[in-house]
């Protein structure tokens, strides 16, 4: 048995992202390291072997880490709750889990802001957040993930009034490599605070942040069938009728399911049923993608009845709005996910669609989700100046299997760059430094910032070599 300190982590990810280390303390140090632990992210699409890897408890452990790190010429990657899909959390050097550093710190009710330990799980924030009668405004589908890893992917929702949930971010602390604490927020390190709250975990560790909350509120969301034609045609009269408002469009169809989310003031219900939300849309519908790994023409019939069996009635939920924005992921997927300008969303959707007809060879699975999000002035934000449209393509692995999708994932990113796209720093994309100085304007900017923060890459790793090299 190894007797490395329960995972707080584990516990509510409910998948084994670690193995079971043997215990190796490393001498003259504070903080205890662990050899042999294996790391997986969510979707086991990646994993890696840190040579060292560590649960600090404390500021003064994790300077101890940095200051080891130093000295033997490491490199370091803080991981959060391991939900990216890419590799950007992975690496053979010391790896630092932040799950022991997860207090909430303070709660400023007048101003409606928290001030939380950087590796706090999502899911432990929002029921100390109705304690004290607040919400995020706006979050990503799951609460197994960490506040400074949720941040520094850039990861987002939709709702036009919405920013990525980077911009609830008012202030961070980080510790750079070379030991020292900066402060950050619009009114210190200004420059640093607008590179820091997508921070792509290259420019030292986060250790603490500050979100701006909102009152605490419900949700009722209504779900209702339409087509593609019907919604990219009324594009903005949708934008405008529903505050979170978002679609799945099913390939190889016209089918769309449209998604409205707002404010509400009803009691909780919920239209949900385990034997159509699991018996038909887990278990048959993941036996039936495995079917189809031998015979890919089925993909679009899957496609088609699915959205006749699940999705041509009208569904509604109320909740609590972390409990409506946040829903059940229970497939392992590959995924890609990049930002287009907003107005570019009918002609990339209708390209993408083409290409499908015309290649009846390759196969999408369902759903491509279509979400919009307003624009900001963060460096690295997949929405740095311009209101964007997300376009989420996934493929499932059912049992665990890799279905082929190269062809689809490269006429994909195909019109996606076209059409001006940036991809998802968390999920798979194939850029390099040189598609990055074209899609980001403030590019050189944030790299100028991470060499004078991190001169020797202590905080890079194989994925960042790619976007900085
Ligand atoms: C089922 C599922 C659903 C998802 N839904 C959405 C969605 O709706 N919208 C969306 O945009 N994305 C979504 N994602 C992607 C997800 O939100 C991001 O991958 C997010 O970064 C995961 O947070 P994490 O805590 O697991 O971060 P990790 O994957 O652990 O880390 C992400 C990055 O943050 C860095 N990091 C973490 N903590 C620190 C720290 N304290 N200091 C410095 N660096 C740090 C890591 O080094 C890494 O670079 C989803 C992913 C999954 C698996």
């Amino acid at each position: 048995m190894s007797d490395l300190p329960e995972d707080p982590q584990r516990r509510n990810q409910g998948s084994e992202m670690w193995s079971q280390p043997p215990i190796s303390a490393t001498a003259m140090m504070m903080v205890h390291g662990y050899k042999g632990v294996k790391f997986q992210n969510w979707a086991r699409t990646y994993g890696c072997c840190p040579e060292m890897y560590y649960q600090p408890t404390s500021v003064e452990e994790i300077r101890e880490v940095l200051a080891l790190a130093r000295q033997q010429n490491k490199r370091v990657k803080v991981v959060g709750g391991g939900h990216s899909p890419s590799d950007i959390a992975c690496t053979d050097g010391f790896m630092i889990h932040m799950g022991k550093m997860n207090r909430i710190l303070q709660v400023d009710k007048e101003k409606k802001q928290v001030t939380v330990e950087a590796g706090i799980l999502l899911a432990d924030l929002h029921p100390e957040l109705d304690k004290h009668g607040l919400s995020m405004s706006n979050l990503g589908a799951v609460s197994d993930v960490t506040v400074a890893g949720v941040i520094g992917s850039g990861t987002h929702n939709t709702g036009i009034k919405h920013g990525i949930l980077a911009t609830q971010v008012v202030a961070l602390t980080l510790m750079t490599a070379d030991g020292t604490i900066l402060e950050c927020s619009e009114f210190s390190n200004a420059e640093l605070f607008q590179a820091a709250r997508v921070h792509l975990g290259c420019l030292g560790v986060i250790l603490s942040l500050t979100l701006q909350c909102v009152p605490q509120f419900h949700l009722q969301e209504t779900s209702f069938p339409s087509t593609l034609k019907e919604v990219l045609d009324n594009l903005d009269s949708h934008l405008k009728k529903s505050e979170y408002f978002r679609f799945l469009w099913f390939p190889h169809s016209e089918n769309v399911s449209v998604i409205y989310q707002d404010h509400t003031n009803k009691p909780p219900f919920s239209s949900a049923s385990w034997f159509w939300d699991y018996a038909i849309g887990f278990y048959l519908l993941e036996f039936l993608l495995w079917i189809s790994t031998f015979l890919p023409c089925l993909v679009g019939w899957i496609n088609r009845f699915f959205f006749w069996f699940l999705f041509t009635g009208k569904r509604e939920n109320s909740n609590l709005s972390h409990k409506i924005f946040t829903y059940e992921c229970r497939f392992k997927q590959h995924v890609q996910d990049w930002a287009i300008p907003r107005e570019k969303t009918k002609e990339a959707l209708l390209e993408l669609k083409a290409m499908l007809e015309a290649h009846p060879k390759v196969v999408a699975h369902y759903p491509v989700e279509v979400r919009f999000t307003q624009g900001d002035d963060i460096l690295l934000s997949p929405c740095f100046q311009r209101d964007s449209c997300y376009m989420n393509i996934i493929m499932y692995r059912p049992y665990g299997k890799d279905v082929p999708r190269l062809d689809y994932w490269l006429a994909y990113e195909t019109i996606m760059k076209k059409v001006g796209g940036r991809p998802h720093w968390a999920k798979a994309h194939n850029c390099t430094r040189k598609d990055f100085e074209k899609m980001y304007p403030a590019f050189p900017k944030f790299c100028a910032i991470r060499e004078k923060l991190d001169p020797s890459g202590m905080f890079l790793n194989a994925y960042l070599e790619k976007v900085f090299y």
